[in-house]
């Protein structure tokens, strides 16, 4: 059967209003990532407004995220205790710093492995999570950061 000029048009027709119907689940699925329409984005961008996800455009919001993160790493500290037991921990603390050691002593020999250091950072920064769990002083070590920290701001200001 061939096909006339109205068939011709229909086949257009259906294609085009396919891809239409395909922009329309990427601008959905753009909303429902972002939280603004493919219009507002656009026009943000243009106003060079910066981009934040909507769960952060609050202050409210930002200590909730925040807070809820804390949360979750807590308790994923503390069953990584219970699974593994304080002794095994404690050692595995160890062993991440030294792992740490090792690639610093790498870059000193001119190695470019800022990757794996900070991939080592990392590692130390779960395993003191888990150290201040174990030993309950997650509280005395925000306290000791803080008073430390003002410490050598001033000694800096007293440099310059
Ligand atoms: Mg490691």
């Amino acid at each position: 059967m061939k096909k006339g000029d109205g068939d011709m048009y229909a086949d257009q027709y259906r294609h085009i209003s396919a891809r239409l119907m395909r922009l329309d689940e990427l601008n959905l699925s753009i909303q429902k990532v972002s939280g603004y329409t493919v219009e507002q984005l656009f026009q943000m961008f243009l106003s060079g407004y910066e981009l934040k996800p909507p769960e952060y455009q609050s202050v409210e919001n930002i200590s909730k995220v925040v807070g809820a993160k804390v949360m979750n790493e807590l308790s994923v500290f503390q069953r990584a205790i219970a699974t593994w037991g304080e002794d095994a921990q404690m050692k595995m603390v160890l062993e991440e710093m030294s792992e740490l050691q090792k690639e610093i002593c790498k870059l000193w020999r001119g190695k470019d492995n800022r990757d794996a250091i900070a991939e080592e950072v990392a590692d130390v920064e779960i395993m003191l999570g888990q150290l201040k769990v174990m030993l309950d002083i997650g509280g005395d070590v925000g306290h000791h950061k803080t008073t430390k920290l003002l410490r050598l701001q001033k000694r800096l200001e007293g440099q310059g």
